[in-house]
């Protein structure tokens, strides 16, 4: 018997089980594949992604492992720089292969304790009160009390559970690879921008060691069901450039179509949804793995209070309440970046206006925060204008705050020195600093690092002790 039962080790898979293990969750991952990913696509993760990756001592692990690159120029592939004095520590993007990240996320979730079983993909289940029945494609059967479907976007788990996925299907495909080229840099460089005027789905980014990441649309290309082939690439690029900049060697060719999509219900019972499996778009300003693995840390720790006994009767269903509205959020930011990047007039016309209005700091920055997910703001109810945001790695007496949530715990960060966190101390950490760089008096920091609470008084924050870590211990 098993708390939790992850089907697929992709991103969110795997970081989801790494944040149920912080919580001694005994946590199974379902991976159907035999094999890691062997394709290397590169992705980028953005600023939030590296926060969350600071918060459990895991940025320098990953960074090491990438590329920095500037956080600008990703809304629609509008070339405007980032606005100056983002506010975070890691206001970049890091370029990094796909099943790199994945590795490392799965080897953090298997020094924590998970295991992982490979080859084994989730054909089935069944609910009750108690837990989970889950069957194996090879018949066998395992139980636990939760099942958590991070499928991917055709999930087994999110059809079987007969979740509606509605949305729009694909209208405009688009061929992506990574590839080395036989031409030099400055050649490219003066062939795209010619050709990018006006603006189309079409680009060719170094990604450093001759790699570049070569965009294309992909109409007229035969089969959709068929992978395309390097000589589809090269003839996309010869219509549209009129050359194919002798790509060749290529890493990972695929093509991508704009189906967009968004499960109904991230919940039904003891059956959740996170990553791909509730949600899809296009991969237009590189969101998806970001939003998937924002999801898993989310979830995580309110699916840990579950099992432990002492999660509020509502917490577990805020992962719907907060996170269905971020991904609609999401979605509808990559129907306007697809948009805007049509070759059709109009869509050109509002693209000119838009790269003219991003000349305004607010524009921009109002941008970059939704695509780096920075700027979300969870609804907790009436309040200052922080409650419900992320707090930024702020300095604290001990260094950075981000250092104190490893654990994957509450913080009290009292600049009073007056308050306590009580009973609830085995579950929430209380750090008296009157030195923190904040303008309010104290901040009650839930595990995601998302700001639940804001004030000077014992009882006010014993209430939203009681709101978001349940009944005090003993
Ligand atoms: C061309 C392209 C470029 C992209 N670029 C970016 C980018 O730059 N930035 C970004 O954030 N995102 C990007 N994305 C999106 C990103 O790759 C996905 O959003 C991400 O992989 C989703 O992670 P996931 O863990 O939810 O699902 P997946 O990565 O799909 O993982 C699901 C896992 O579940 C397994 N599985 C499936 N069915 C079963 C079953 N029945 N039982 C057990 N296991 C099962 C699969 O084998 C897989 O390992 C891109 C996508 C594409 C196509």
């Amino acid at each position: 018997m098993f708390d939790v039962i992850i089907a697929g080790c992709g991103p969110t898979g795997a970081m989801l089980a790494a944040e149920l293990r912080l919580h001694d969750v005994r946590v199974l991952v379902l991976e159907k594949e035999t094999e890691p990913a062997s394709f290397v696509r590169i992705v980028g993760l953005h600023i939030r992604s590296l926060e969350l990756m600071a918060m459990r001592g895991l940025l320098d692990r990953i960074v090491q492992q990438g590329r920095r690159r500037p956080a600008g120029a990703y809304f629609a592939a509008i070339p405007k720089p980032a606005p100056k004095g983002l506010d975070s520590a890691y206001a970049y993007l890091l370029g990094i292969p796909q099943p790199v990240i994945v590795r490392l996320l799965e080897e953090h979730a298997n020094e924590l304790g998970a295991q992982v079983r490979r080859g084994c993909a989730v054909a089935g289940f069944e609910q009750d009160d108690e837990g989970v029945t889950v069957e194996l494609a090879d018949g066998e059967q395992l139980r636990s009390r939760y099942l958590v479907g991070c499928d991917g976007a055709r999930s087994t788990v999110r059809k079987l559970l007969g979740v509606g996925f509605p949305g729009e299907p694909s209208r405009t495909d688009t061929l992506m690879g990574e590839m080395k080229v036989g031409v030099p840099q400055e050649e490219i460089a003066a062939k795209v921008t010619e050709i990018s005027e006006p603006p189309q789905r079409f680009w060719l980014r170094p990604f450093g060691e001759g790699v570049y990441s070569v965009v294309v649309p992909a109409a007229g290309v035969g089969d959709r069901a068929e992978p395309p082939t390097l000589e589809d690439f090269k003839q996309q690029l010869r219509t549209i450039a009129g050359t194919d900049f002798g790509v060749h060697s290529p890493r990972w060719l695929s093509r991508f179509g704009d189906a967009t999509r968004l499960a109904d219900r991230y919940r039904v019972g003891r059956v959740l949804l996170a990553g791909d499996a509730a949600h899809i778009h296009p991969p237009i300003g590189g969101q998806g793995l970001n939003l998937g693995v924002q999801d898993a840390f989310n979830l995580g720790w309110k699916l840990a209070a579950q099992i432990r006994g002492w999660a509020p009767e509502t917490l577990l269903d805020t992962y719907q309440a907060e996170r269905h509205p971020v991904a609609e959020d999401v979605l509808d930011n990559t129907r306007a970046q697809m948009e805007l990047t049509s070759a059709e007039p109009g869509p050109q016309a509002v693209r000119r206006l838009l790269t003219e209005l991003m000349d305004f700091d607010e524009v921009n920055r109002h941008l970059i925060e939704k695509i780096t997910a920075i700027g979300i703001r969870y609804d907790f109810g009436e309040g200052p204008d922080l409650l419900g945001r992320r707090l930024c790695d702020i300095d604290v007496k001990q260094g950075h705050l981000y250092g104190l949530l490893h654990r994957g715990r509450g913080l009290l960060l009292d600049r009073t020195e007056r308050l306590t966190v009580g009973a609830w101390s085995d579950r929430v950490d209380h750090l008296a600093d009157p030195t923190a760089e904040l303008d309010v008096p104290c901040v009650l920091l839930r595990p995601d690092g998302h700001v639940a609470w804001i004030g000077d008084d014992q009882q006010d924050l014993d209430d939203h002790l009681s709101r978001w870590f349940g009944k005090p211990a003993g």
